[in-house]
């Protein structure tokens, strides 16, 4: 098992990606604790974590907000006894979100709330628990939106998650004597409810997969193996990474018919 003795804090657990990684997670020995606004899909992974024989407890936290953010933290250690990975995961697509002259500033505050000022909370109250473990790993999830333009606007999304790469990069360094990896998952497009929501037609999403060379979209189970990656000591040299998981989007010039 690769995680064995290790508490792992995951937000955005409740569905998706989050989801999946805690489930994985558990299943490699770590404990998890599942971080979510979404009491009842949150609840659900935990109770999925426990059936297969895992340890795992949710706890509420908007991880816009610093007294929750602060909270999670101290659930996880009070919980578990320490804390050695937190995966900043939750994050918002407003269906609303679209190019600078049409998106309306509410928009633009919550999505940057939730998508980079939650990724900086969680890493404000964590790096103290991580230091009190001797260390830790941190995987931030960025996008490949961070890196490549995105021909569907969606200039909040893709402001924050620009924000998520380059915050991990100064963390990455700032950390890196104390034991502390930081790295950032950067996910292609994924059939998970967050996208498949946003492309809520087939033209939408055919216009999408035009230019993923695999011709398909990514699933959050793909997205849970490439963090346990970041996780474990496996990745143990790797630090301050665009960790890129997306079919092949940014190597492609022109992708195949
Ligand atoms: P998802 O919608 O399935 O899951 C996101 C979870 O985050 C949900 O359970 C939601 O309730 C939770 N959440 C939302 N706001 C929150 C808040 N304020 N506090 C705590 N939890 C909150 O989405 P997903 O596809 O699993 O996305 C996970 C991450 O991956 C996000 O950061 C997303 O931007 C990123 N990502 C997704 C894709 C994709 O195509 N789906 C691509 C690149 C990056």
């Amino acid at each position: 098992m690769r995680l064995e003795g290790k508490t792992a804090l995951i937000t955005g657990a409740a569905a998706g990606i989050g989801r999946e990684t805690a489930l994985l997670f558990a299943a490699e020995g770590a404990a998890v604790v599942v971080v979510d606004v979404n009491d009842v899909g949150g609840e659900e992974t935990a109770e999925m974590v426990k059936s297969d024989g895992g340890r795992a407890v949710y706890v509420h936290a908007d991880v816009s907000s610093a007294d929750e953010s602060e909270n999670m933290i101290r659930v996880a250690e009070e919980s578990f006894g320490r804390l050695d990975i937190l995966f900043n995961n939750a994050g918002i697509m407003d269906s609303a979100d679209g190019d600078a002259v049409d998106t309306a500033d509410d928009v633009w505050e919550r999505t940057l709330a939730i998508n980079l000022k939650g990724v900086f909370l969680g890493c404000k109250y964590g790096i103290p628990a991580l230091r009190r473990a001797g260390g830790g790993s941190i995987i931030n999830t960025a996008s490949f939106v961070a890196l490549m333009g995105a021909a569907t606007p969606q200039i909040a999304y893709t402001a924050s998650k620009g924000g998520v790469l380059a915050m991990t990069r100064e963390l990455a360094i700032v950390h890196a004597r104390e034991n502390i990896r930081v790295n950032a998952l950067c996910p292609g497009p994924l059939r998970t409810e967050l996208l498949m929501n946003f492309l809520d037609t087939d033209e939408k999403k055919n216009r999408r997969l035009v230019h993923v060379p695999m011709g398909r979209f990514g699933e959050a189970k793909e997205m849970a193996k490439a963090a346990l990656y970041l996780a474990s000591d496996d990745s143990s040299y790797v630090t301050g990474s665009e960790f890129v998981v997306d079919g092949g989007i940014t190597a492609a010039y022109v992708t195949p018919e």
